[in-house]
C-alpha cells in the first residue's frame, strides 16, 4: 500500500511539474531582490529565513544578469537561479510540502570546452568569425587580440585566422565570456602567430618582454600598447599595518554553515578606529550604508577599478569627493554584518569582484595600456613590462595540430534551449 501512495505522488508530482519550463531572464538594473520578491507574488518573509552570512549576497547581484526561473503552467515560480559572481547562485526554491519558499546560495554548475576554429576572412574579422561561429563574444574577443598587434582592417578577402579559445557553457549555452588561448593569421601563405596574455591582449612574440621603435618626422597615427604612469599603477594598502584574516575566494567553506559561500573581497585584522587609506587616486562613487556591509565607502579609479571598504565605524569622504592614494576615508569599525572590527576589502575591475590581493601586492598592476598617438617628432623606444603568456609552446602545437586535421569549427546554436522540459523535480534540478 506505501508503494501504491508513493507512485501516485510521483505521478501527481511530475503531472504538476509538466509544462513547467526554465526561462532565462535578465535582472533588471536597479532592482532588488525585495523588488523581485513582489513582482513574483512572493511573500516578504522569506528574508527573515537569510542568514546573517548571506544577507550581504543579495546586494551583489549585477544589473543585466543572466538567471534562470523555473515556472510551472499556473505561472507560479518553483525556483529561481541567481547568479552572485561566476561561482555561485542564489537559490530561490518553492517548498512542495508547506508552499513555503527556501532560500539557499549554491555552486553553479558549468562546464568548460576548449575549442579550435579556422575562419576564412570574406567581409572583416569580426562579422566573419561572428557568422562562422555563431558567437559574437568570440569575435568580440579576436577583435580585442588583434588590436595593437595585427591591423585587422588591412585582412584581405581569402586571408584565413585560426585559434583556439576556451568556453564555459551551461545548458549548453556560453556562459561568461570566452578566452582566447592563441591565434594565427594566414595570408599567402605566411603566418603570423598572436598569443595571448591573461587578460586577452595580443602579442606578436612569446617572450616574457618586448619593446619597440617608432622614428620618422613625418605625421604619424598609431596605436600602441604603452606602460601606465607609476602614479596610476601601483596600488598601496588600504590599511598602515596589514593582517589578512580571510581572502577572497569564489567558494569559501564556512566552518558553522558547512557550506560553500563566496567572499568577494579580502578581510583585513584592525582595531576599531584604525584610519582606512584611499588604495589608490580616484573619485568616491558611494560613501553610506549598505545592508550587510553597513558603512561602506567606494571609491572609483583609473583602469576600471573600484574599491570598496566595508564594516566602517565612521566614514571621512562624501560621494563625488576626489581623494589621493593614501589619503584617510574612513576609520575601521563593525558596523552591518560583522562579528568584531575589521575591514572587509573589496575590489572591482570592469563591474567584477576579483581577487584584492592580486592588485595590492603588486608594485605595478596593469603594466600597459593601448593609447592613440600622432605625432611629428622622433619617438624614442619604449619599452613593454612583463607579459606573461601561458603555454605560449603547447599552444602552438595544438594549433598546428588542429590545422592539419581540418576539421570544422564548433558552431554555437544560441537560440536552442531559451526554454526546456523539465525531468527532474526542482529540488534537484541542477544548473
Ligand atoms: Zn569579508
Amino acid at each position: 500500500m506505501g508503494s501504491f501512495k508513493s507512485i501516485v505522488f510521483m505521478v501527481l508530482m511530475f503531472s504538476a511539474l509538466f509544462g513547467a519550463r526554465v526561462t532565462p531572464d535578465h535582472w533588471k538594473k536597479g532592482q532588488t531582490f525585495s523588488d523581485y520578491l513582489n513582482d513574483r507574488n512572493i511573500s516578504l518573509d522569506v528574508l527573515q529565513s537569510i542568514s546573517k552570512t548571506d544577507i550581504i549576497f543579495l546586494s551583489e547581484i549585477q544589473g543585466g544578469q543572466l538567471f534562470y526561473e523555473l515556472i510551472n503552467q499556473n505561472g507560479i515560480l518553483e525556483q529561481a537561479l541567481i547568479p552572485i559572481g561566476e561561482e555561485m547562485q542564489i537559490r530561490l526554491a518553492k517548498d512542495r510540502e508547506n508552499g513555503k519558499y527556501q532560500f539557499d546560495i549554491i555552486p553553479i554548475v558549468y562546464e568548460e570546452g576548449e575549442y579550435s576554429a579556422t575562419v576564412t576572412i570574406e567581409k572583416n574579422l569580426h562579422t566573419d568569425i561572428a557568422t562562422a561561429l555563431n558567437n559574437r563574444s568570440v569575435a568580440d574577443k579576436m577583435g580585442q587580440l588583434f588590436k595593437g598587434t595585427v591591423n585587422a582592417k588591412k585582412f584581405k578577402k581569402g586571408d584565413k585566422v585560426s585559434f583556439i579559445y576556451t568556453q564555459k557553457t551551461r545548458m549548453g549555452q556560453p556562459y561568461y565570456r570566452p578566452s582566447i588561448k592563441i591565434a594565427m593569421y594566414e595570408s599567402k601563405g605566411k603566418r603570423q602567430f598572436i598569443y595571448a596574455d591573461e587578460d586577452g591582449y595580443g602579442y606578436k612574440s612569446d617572450k616574457k618582454s618586448q619593446a619597440y621603435t617608432v622614428t620618422g618626422k613625418k605625421k604619424v597615427t598609431y596605436t600602441r600598447r604603452v606602460p601606465v604612469s607609476k602614479k596610476d599603477s601601483r596600488f598601496g594598502m588600504p590599511l598602515r599595518h596589514v593582517r589578512v584574516t580571510s581572502s577572497f575566494s569564489y567558494r569559501r567553506w564556512h566552518p558553522i554553515l558547512k557550506r560553500y559561500r563566496p567572499h568577494h573581497g579580502t578581510d583585513f585584522g584592525a582595531r576599531r578606529g584604525t584610519p582606512l587609506l584611499a588604495v589608490n587616486a580616484g573619485k568616491v562613487s558611494f560613501s553610506g550604508w549598505m545592508r550587510g556591509y553597513g558603512k561602506v565607502v567606494k571609491i572609483k579609479h583609473a583602469g576600471g577599478y573600484e574599491s570598496l571598504y566595508a564594516h566602517q565605524s565612521r566614514t571621512r569622504v562624501k560621494k563625488g569627493q576626489r581623494v589621493k592614494k593614501g589619503q584617510i576615508i574612513g576609520y575601521v569599525g563593525s558596523t552591518g554584518r560583522s562579528t568584531g572590527p575589521h575591514l572587509h576589502f573589496g575590489l572591482k575591475k570592469n563591474g567584477r569582484w576579483i581577487n584584492p590581493m592580486r592588485v595590492l601586492r603588486k608594485k605595478s598592476i596593469k603594466t600597459s595600456i593601448l593609447k592613440k598617438f600622432t605625432k611629428y617628432e622622433d619617438v624614442k623606444t619604449t619599452k613593454y613590462k612583463k607579459v606573461v603568456i601561458k603555454d605560449a609552446k603547447a599552444n602552438r602545437e595544438k594549433l598546428l595540430n588542429y590545422l592539419k586535421q581540418e576539421r570544422k569549427p564548433f558552431v554555437w546554436d544560441c537560440n536552442r534551449q531559451t526554454s526546456m522540459r523539465v525531468e527532474d523535480g526542482p529540488q534537484t534540478q541542477a544548473l
